[in-house]
């Protein structure tokens, strides 16, 4: 894989822009794969990368009936944010978010993420008071979030209309900090583009349309380009339980933060 690079940009735009490679492959599907993954967004490419990357498989396929990155992932808000409510959800987001921080360097490919914040905004005192139970929430685990007065949210985006009689008119809000923005069809791309780099068949315009089944297991998919098998071995998937397990225990850090309960009656004003 060629190196994307300040100086690499910097040659090709010297030289008419010449001399770049495809940035993944273009394969035929072969018979028979150890792992199929239906689906070319966001999660499919990623799961692709990260078999081949932390779990060492290399004989993927990812089969998309269109093309990569063409469904949600390439259509959504581009939100990034770890600033859910339950407990599940903050070790899996913020997990994800410590991802996002990294993830143009790992994957030498520009996400374009963008750190600048992530503010929601309070029309009520009761979406006041739900903002504060969930900054608490979430502060209890050691996720950044802030509960902004009115003049807060005002100084920090003062575009916004704050009238008292505007149709949703603002008492406050919760931001975190460390949320931001990406652009998600770049993160398809860099992910197919290190995926394919490590042997991952990244296989556009093949549709998924059945499944075969051997002694009540899927065994492999039936494809409108023909029939393929997916064949990992139980000793392959025990292997990566077992890594799995090992990354989760490392992976969600234990984050002490002092805890400050908000007042949303004082932050409404
Ligand atoms: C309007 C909107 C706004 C959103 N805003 C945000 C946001 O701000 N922040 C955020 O984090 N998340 C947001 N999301 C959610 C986020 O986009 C999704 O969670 C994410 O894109 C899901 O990725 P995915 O890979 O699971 O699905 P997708 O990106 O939808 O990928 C599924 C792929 O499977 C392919 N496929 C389907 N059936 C078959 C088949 N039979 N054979 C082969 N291929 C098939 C599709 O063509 C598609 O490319 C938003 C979603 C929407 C719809």
């Amino acid at each position: 894989m060629k190196r994307y690079s300040a100086l690499a940009l910097l040659k090709a735009g010297l030289t008419g822009q010449r001399g770049w490679e495809r940035a993944w492959r273009d394969p035929e599907p072969k018979k028979s794969y150890d792992i199929v993954i239906i689906g070319g967004g966001g999660h499919g490419l990623a799961t692709a990368y990260y078999l081949a990357k932390v779990h060492g498989l290399r004989n993927i396929a990812v089969l998309e009936k269109g093309w990569i990155g063409g469904g949600n992932t390439g259509r959504n808000t581009t939100i990034v944010r770890s600033n859910y409510r339950q407990k599940p959800l903050h070790d899996l987001f913020d997990f994800a978010l410590d991802l996002w921080e990294g993830m143009s360097d790992a994957l030498n490919f520009n996400v374009m993420f963008s750190p600048r914040g992530a503010l929601f905004l309070g029309h009520s005192d009761g979406d006041m008071t739900a903002l504060a139970q969930r900054g608490d929430a979430l502060r209890c685990d050691g996720i950044d979030a802030e509960l902004l007065t009115r003049a807060q949210v005002q100084r920090l985006v003062p575009l916004l209309d704050m009238a008292p009689n505007a149709r949703f008119p603002i008492h406050g809000g919760l931001i975190q900090r460390r949320g931001g923005t990406a652009r998600h069809d770049a993160v398809a791309w860099g992910y197919a583009r290190a995926a394919d780099a490590l042997g991952v068949d990244v296989i556009q315009n093949c549709e998924v349309t059945g499944f075969a089944m051997t002694g009540g297991r899927v065994s492999g998919v039936a494809t409108t380009r023909g029939a393929i098998a997916a064949v990992a071995s139980a000793f392959a998937w025990r292997a990566i339980a077992a890594r799995s397990r090992r990354l989760r225990a490392s992976s969600f850090r234990s984050k002490r933060t002092r805890y400050r309960p908000s007042s949303p009656s004082r932050s409404s004003r």
